[in-house]
């Protein structure tokens, strides 16, 4: 397929120039941050360095970088870079209370997060003759407003679905002729199961192209979802830190994904050590944000574990290649798109008086994710009578539906019954094979 650009001399310019341009971005944001934000000041004065200490990229290294706990330390507004009433929108993770992270959006910032988007539509052979069904859920979660926006700008007719309601994403495919679908890459597989069901087949589905992202998926996915929806099925990669949905984007390579290099600078870090890794290296890319205002991140840490390549693209674009992420350098879950934490388990087991024994188990079944927990029962809970276990586990379920937003089922087991490795219990069985 011949390539198309959205901003074509953006994606295709000299990769020299690129990196003047992101040097000059970085010497104005740095002064914008230092002069806006305390927070990222005081991590800047701790550190001994000052915004004329960064005179290009090559001083990016001598920055302090910022994580996700320090964005929870400034929550609500401590990262606030203008004044709030400057801001038009918010959006937040799938966090739960107390880990949420929200970050805020000038009109501009909206402005150039859609563009970005609007680059991984077109990539994916969008044009404005195309129907783009969004079913990325609209809301605090940055996916349906991000590609709806970008969908919008390509000219695309936009049919803003949200997540869910399978069957009416069905009708209004079948009926509107959607060409584009972008949602996360598990309700892709299950609308593609559902439609086979119904007697749809690859022939009769309207749809080219998929653009599917916010969880991680496995090239096996990617060719079954192919296969069964008739299409191309492209990656999308960010996160709500960085905006959203965007940061970047497949091509028709499908050979990792292009990043926005005029509005992100990505490292690969060392994550025990800091150190910056060269090109090629596997570790924690680190993101730092050259055109947002609102909400500006320097050197933030993803923790998510991945490879950067400035091979040469077929596609024509200059902007380097991140690989699918593989995994995270937290033990954090994501569970049917919802960010669970093992200790959040832990904390609702000692909350409910029992011992912090337990195991995770995921597994993905019929392209969804299946979601248990074990709990070993203590002894003075122990008892033979089964509606009693019943009782504990349902309450059990209902607390950590309550804490993590996502309803496990809850299985009590015998004292000592689950497996540890050197005295430690083993926490998670992610049986998914996603990495
Ligand atoms: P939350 O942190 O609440 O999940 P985000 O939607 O901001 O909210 O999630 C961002 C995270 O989702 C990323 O750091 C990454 O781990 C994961 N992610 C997003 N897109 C992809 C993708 N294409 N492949 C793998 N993981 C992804
Ligand atoms: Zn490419």
């Amino acid at each position: 397929m011949a390539q198309s650009y959205y901003q074509k001399e953006i994606e295709t310019m000299p990769v020299d120039e690129l990196k003047k341009l992101q040097s000059e971005k970085l010497v104005k944001q740095v002064k914008h941050v230092y002069e806006n934000v305390a927070y990222y000041r005081n991590l800047m004065d701790e550190k001994g360095v000052k915004p004329e200490d960064i005179k290009g990229i090559e001083d990016l290294y001598k920055l302090p970088f910022i994580s996700k706990a320090d964005l929870r330390d400034a929550y609500p507004t401590g990262m606030l870079a203008v004044p709030m009433s400057e801001c038009v929108r918010i959006h937040s993770t799938s966090g739960t209370t107390g880990r949420r992270v929200v970050a805020f959006y000038t009109q501009n910032d909206i402005d150039l997060w859609e563009d970005c988007c609007a680059r991984a539509i077109v990539a994916a052979g969008g044009t404005k003759d195309d129907i783009c069904q969004v079913g990325y859920g609209y809301g605090l979660f940055t996916g349906g407003f991000g590609l709806n926006g970008g969908s919008q700008k390509v000219g695309c007719l936009t049919l803003p679905m949200s997540s869910g309601n399978t069957e009416r994403q069905i009708q209004f495919m079948m009926d509107l002729k959607s060409t584009i679908l972008c949602c996360t890459p598990s309700y892709a597989a299950y609308l593609g199961e559902s439609l086979k069901e119904q007697g749809y087949t690859a022939d009769t589905i309207p749809l080219k192209a998929g653009i599917f992202g916010a969880e991680p998926w496995t090239e096996e996915m990617r060719k079954n979802i192919e296969a069964t929806l008739g299409i191309k099925a492209y990656d999308i990669y960010g996160l709500t830190e960085t905006s959203g949905p965007g940061v970047a984007f497949e091509c028709c390579e499908q050979t990792g994904m292009h990043i926005n290099e005029d509005h992100f600078i990505a490292e690969i870090i060392d994550p025990d050590t800091g150190e910056v890794l060269p090109e090629g290296e596997k570790g924690e890319l680190v993101f730092t944000a050259l055109d947002k205002e609102a909400f500006p991140l320097l050197r933030y840490r993803t923790r998510d574990i991945c490879v950067l390549s400035r091979k040469k693209c077929s596609c024509g674009r200059t902007l380097i290649k991140m690989a699918k992420p593989m995994g995270r350098t937290d033990d954090m879950l994501i569970i049917r798109g919802v960010n669970v934490f093992p200790s959040q388990i832990e904390t609702v087991l000692l909350k409910e008086g029992y011992e912090p024994n337990y195991q995770i188990v995921v597994d993905r079944v019929n392209n969804n994710d299946t979601f248990d927990v074990n709990v070993e029962i203590s002894p003075d809970k122990f008892t033979d009578m089964v509606s009693e276990i019943l009782a504990m586990e349902k309450t059990l379920a209902n607390a950590m539906k309550i804490m993590l937003g996502i309803n496990p089922s809850v299985h009590l087991v015998a004292p000592k019954s689950i497996a540890r490795s050197e005295g430690k219990a083993v926490r998670v069985v992610d049986k998914r094979k996603l990495i």
